[in-house]
């Protein structure tokens, strides 16, 4: 492969981009068909590396509860807005016999965390959400002190919720606010109001979740620099342990796509000033740190490797997604999806969209996840087993011809410029292969994305 070939680059971080995942490797573009058998012996591969080396190897449990009270118009996740509480027990049914066709796979193996995202997994009734907790506790057996995570809608959250999830064990709670801006709320059909956010938010205090997260957006439609500014000044207020700042991505799986709304250059370089001002706002004048990614954390605390263990490049995370919509990553076998439709779940006809990963797209993937914040060679040859700078001289010496980069006898870390800039020359370390999957299929990929995004990199590429 030409590591200078801008065109391909283009391709690559459009396709990125189009996903909305702009670090997941190997790209979704280039997954296919994988039975449940091969997921199943990918799985056992990864027990017996958990068994044989638990201090290298972890793995944590994500359930995906794709409904929400209504869908919002900028949202990319896999979620329906819910028609009726017994659709969420016909759900719950098909999820638990998902869990049944997996648990027997993980004996004697402990789970480090169990994250429940969504949609929005607080729509469920306290009922449902004990009954599922309940479930999964009797099916998998977890670290003494797992982190037990989940996702919120404001408006779906009360004091007896709350209580009840702190009494589950809850560590982290995040609360999904996006923006504060009455206009924007509405514009973007997202039910939600200011006293419900400080309610859920006080409440959750009062009760004693340890670690509370809010998630923002920047360069929604509508949206502008003084609603962004002032939204997330209030909620700084708050003082939460990570606030998250998601750029707007108007990729295919949004109704904002859907509709054919566009979204401009002025809207792309407005996002961009927001990403810009909020660095300087969380992280020069209310002592957040940045943690990667888009989140910025108050205490270290909130980022130690219990809390966000999958952010750590400390060891080999698996990740077993349960649930519609969930992806798993059997770390040095495979990642996959369901590819069959909501409804066919409910069936539970389950058919899936993977990749299966050799040791050398392991350890890329592992690099493209944590070369922003730098890898560490000495973890990185007791990963893999492999020396980093001679197995990537070509790469290395790429980035170091054209960015600053600390070079150490332990450390690798590019200066990149921002995280645009990451996500675009991060993508030097994809393999021969997937690039090669890749390129075919991009032809096809390009007609779904959008032209404006596609100008706006194209010039950043000429540029760099
Ligand atoms: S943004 Fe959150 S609440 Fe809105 S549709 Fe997406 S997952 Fe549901």
């Amino acid at each position: 492969m030409d590591i200078m070939d801008n065109a391909l680059f283009t391709n690559i971080t459009l396709h990125s981009l189009e996903d909305g995942y702009p670090v997941l490797y190997p790209p979704p573009l280039i997954w296919s068909n994988v039975s449940k058998d091969e997921i199943i012996k990918s799985w056992k591969n990864v027990a017996r590396n958990l068994k044989r080396d638990p201090r290298l190897n972890k793995i944590c449990l994500y359930i995906h509860i794709p409904f929400c009270q209504t869908k919002c118009v900028y949202c990319n996740c896999v979620s329906f807005p819910l028609s009726s509480f017994s659709q969420l027990d016909t759900y719950l049914g098909a999820l638990k016999k998902e869990i049944d066709s997996f648990h027997s796979l993980f004996r004697g193996i402990k789970f480090s965390s169990l994250y429940i995202g969504g949609g929005t997994p607080t729509v469920l009734r306290n009922q449902q959400i004990a009954d599922l907790i309940q479930y999964i506790k009797g099916k998998f057996c977890f670290e003494d002190y797992f982190l037990f995570a989940i996702d919120a809608h404001p408006n779906s959250l009360d004091s007896g919720k709350l209580r009840l999830l702190k009494d589950l064990g809850l560590k982290r709670l995040t609360i999904g606010v996006e923006t504060l801006d009455k206009k924007v709320l509405v514009k973007m059909a997202r039910k939600q109001t200011r006293d419900s956010v400080y309610r859920a938010f006080t409440q959750a205090r009062e009760i004693g979740i340890p670690y509370l997260n809010i998630d923002l957006m920047a360069g929604l439609p509508g949206q502008t620099i003084q609603s962004f500014v002032k939204s997330l000044l209030m909620v700084v207020k708050l003082h939460p342990d990570i606030i998250h700042v998601n750029p707007f991505l108007p990729d295919k799986n949004t109704l904002f796509s859907r509709k054919n709304f566009k979204f401009t250059q002025r809207d792309i370089r407005r996002r961009k000033m927001m990403v810009d001002i909020k660095r300087n706002i969380l992280e020069k004048f209310s002592g957040y740190k940045s943690i990667g990614r888009a989140g910025s954390a108050l205490s270290k605390e909130a980022i130690n490797p219990q809390i966000n263990l999958f952010e750590s490049p400390d060891f080999k995370v698996s990740i077993l997604g349960l649930g519609y919509g969930a992806i798993s990553y059997a770390f040095a076998n495979r990642c996959y999806r369901l590819s069959t439709g909501i409804n066919n779940y409910f069936k539970s006809a389950q058919l899936y969209n993977g990749y299966k990963m050799n040791r050398d797209e392991e350890s890329r993937y592992y690099i493209i996840k944590f070369l922003y914040q730098g890898i560490n060679k000495r973890k990185f040859f007791k990963l893999f087993g492999v020396d980093f700078n001679p197995a990537f001289k070509k790469e290395i010496s790429f980035l170091k011809r054209n960015l600053n980069c600390l070079d150490s006898s332990l450390i690798f870390r590019p200066n990149f410029k921002d995280k645009k800039q990451y996500f675009i020359l991060s993508k030097i370390f994809y393999s021969k292969k997937v690039m090669n999957i890749f390129k075919s299929k991009y032809s096809v990929a390009k007609s779904r994305i959008n032209d404006i995004e596609h100008q706006d990199l194209d010039a950043y590429i000429e540029e760099e």
